[in-house]
């Protein structure tokens, strides 16, 4: 009985400790190795790094063979390590979804500045690592989705009618992969569960069948998914969710699950701040590098796959660009002043990380009332101000604006206002003339109203949901 208890906390100790330990390693290593951002890295941007990384490494790994484009560009096929598991990542099968490739490209890397430790050598001994850093070449080129033929490389995997998908399901049945790592992005708008904050890595065990029916493979899917989480909580506290599972035959993801690889899908969200970009594919590179690691050195066993369970929901529609809270909104429909919350979607610009934002590309409102369970990128809580929607035409309708208030009495020349809230709730829809007051769907600015003493406002900021 002790000896079992030892064991046990003695196997869970070294568990932990290496997998906590390999975290803040990677995380402290990693190098970095494409100089542009994921969205600037292009086809011969790629493929000049994988000539660079391999001139730097020599030998470090082979480019088995070349797939080709609709449009003939080549797709390298990465080939390092001569384990007897097979690991298959690809990244990129959406052309528009840029973080893995890049990271893809630190770990080759990273493998090739450590390949003399023990760590590396056990990881390239034990795993044949096989590596697709860029499937659609011609999606990438134009920044979107699909391939050349338009279609969506990842609903391909039954009729194999785009070249790409055909070089991937011919890569697969040579090398028979027993795990795949399926790499995407996602939009930016996600939140970890009901109550978590925005969504910085997503995953997935994928299924391969309706039932969600668990095998081996499943298990060690689950378990990398477990340790992903596991990896980033120092760096993405909260911020790993997980689909909920949707079985779709014509997948990439679901159909290698069925042909015999389990396939975990990582997707990056957003990461708001200065440094997304480079964050995600960062994160990227730890959750890559430490589940590869723990498959090589077999402590991936010891992760309870029941705890994927645990990982929070994917959750749409509660994170706003911005959240303007608890202000008395003057709206322009002539209504007396009302509490409400505001959130809005800023344009993709000036939102964040260049991806999708979520409830549409452009901005403006997009909901407003009790926004209490919701969260903003960016909050202002405007307690005790107002906020007017403002008269079109920017800064000059408002100068034209405030020029007609002091004529008629409503404003000092230093620019307050002197008038009650419902001889203001009046102008405000004087002054919106024809345009929409404000609802779900309003573009227009808004002027934040401090309150002086009775009567009296002053215009203390313009906030503009599409303009610069
Ligand atoms: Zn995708």
């Amino acid at each position: 009985m002790a000896v079992m208890a030892v064991m046990t906390v003695g196997l869970g100790a070294r568990v932990e400790a290496g997998a906590g330990a390999s975290s803040s390693s990677l995380w402290e290593a990693w190098p970095h190795t494409v100089p542009v951002p994921p969205f600037a890295l292009k086809h011969e941007g790629m493929r000049a790094q994988l000539a660079a990384i391999l001139a730097r490494h020599e030998g470090l790994f082979t480019i088995a063979e070349e797939g080709a484009s609709a449009e003939g560009r080549r797709i390298p096929l990465v080939v390092l390590g001569n384990g007897p598991t097979t690991v298959l990542l690809w990244s990129q099968m959406h052309g528009d979804e840029p973080t893995a490739t890049s990271a893809l490209l630190d770990v080759l890397e990273h493998l090739g500045r450590t390949r003399k430790t023990p760590e590396t050598e056990r990881l390239l001994s034990r795993l044949r690592l096989a590596i697709v850093p860029m499937l659609n070449p011609d999606g990438t080129e134009r920044t979107r989705r699909t391939n050349a033929q338009g279609i969506d490389i990842n609903r391909d995997a039954l009729r194999l009618e785009t070249p790409e998908g055909r070089f991937l399901k011919s890569v697969r049945d040579r090398l028979k992969p027993s795990i795949g790592y399926n790499l995407h992005n996602h939009t930016a708008g996600l939140t970890a569960g009901r109550q978590g904050p925005q969504v910085a890595i997503s995953l997935l065990s994928v299924p391969y069948d309706e039932a969600d029916t668990e095998n081996e493979g499943r298990l060690v899917t689950k378990r990398l998914a477990v340790l992903v989480r596991r990896l980033l909580e120092p760096y993405a506290k909260n911020r790993v969710g997980r689909y909920d599972m949707d079985y779709t035959a014509r997948a990439f993801g679901d159909s290698m699950t069925r042909w015999g690889t389990a396939t975990l899908l990582i997707e990056s969200g957003g990461f708001f701040g200065p440094d997304e970009a480079s964050t995600l594919v960062r994160l990227n590179f730890v959750a890559l590098l430490g589940t590869l690691h723990a498959l090589a050195d077999g402590s991936l066993a010891a992760v309870d796959a029941r705890d994927y369970d645990a990982i929070p929901l994917n959750t749409r529609d509660r994170l706003f660009d911005l959240l303007l809270r608890n202000a008395r909104v003057v709206s322009g429909a002539g209504l007396p002043p009302y509490r409400a919350d505001v959130g809005m979607n800023l344009p993709p610009a000036r939102a964040g990380f260049p991806g999708s934002s979520g409830r549409g590309s452009r901005g403006g409102v997009l909901e407003l009332g009790d926004l209490t369970d919701f969260l903003g990128k960016t909050e202002i809580d405007l307690s005790g101000r107002l906020l007017v929607v403002a008269p079109p035409g920017g800064d000059e309708g408002w100068k034209r604006t405030l020029l007609g208030l002091v004529s008629r009495g409503r404003a000092t020349a230093a620019g307050v206002l002197t008038l009650s809230e419902a001889e203001l709730s009046a102008e405000a829809k004087a002054w919106l003339g024809n345009a929409p007051a404000l609802a779900p769907g309003y573009g227009g600015d808004f002027l934040v109203l401090q309150p002086e003493d009775e009567g009296r406002f002053r215009v203390e900021r313009r906030i503009s949901p599409v303009e610069p």
